[in-house]
Formats: C-alpha cells, sequence, structure tokens
C-alpha cells in the first residue's frame, strides 16, 4: 500500500541555502558583500544583481556534508 503524500526527508538539501534576494525572491547563486567601517552591510545577489543594506552580514546556515 503506497501513501502519495510521503513526505521528503527533513534532512534533505535545501534548494539554496542561501537566503532569497529581498527584491525579487530569486533563489540567488551567489551573494558577495562588502562592508566599510560605518557603514551597513550592502549584500549583492548574484546572478539578478540586486543590491540590498543590512546591518550585519547574512547569518548563512551552512551545513557541511
Ligand atoms: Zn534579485
Amino acid at each position: 500500500m503506497r501513501d502519495p503524500h510521503t513526505a521528503p526527508p527533513v534532512l534533505a538539501a535545501p534548494a539554496s541555502p542561501l537566503p532569497d534576494c529581498p527584491r525579487c525572491a530569486e533563489a540567488p547563486e551567489r551573494i558577495s558583500w562588502r562592508q566599510r567601517p560605518g557603514e551597513p552591510v550592502v549584500l549583492v545577489f548574484d546572478p539578478c544583481g540586486h543590491r540590498w543594506t543590512s546591518p550585519a552580514p547574512p547569518v548563512l546556515a551552512v551545513t557541511p556534508f
């Protein structure tokens, strides 16, 4: 007896370990950021190229395999 509603494994690798772009909600391939003393952190999302300012660098919950 098969259950078509079987939930996927919780520990499956997420589609993207990076936070989505706050501008276009796309999952970025890469996020680079630059920080200057006394200024907020500027996040640059690739490949959409959007920028986002943040008071702190992004916290990336990347778990090594
Ligand atoms: Zn974007």
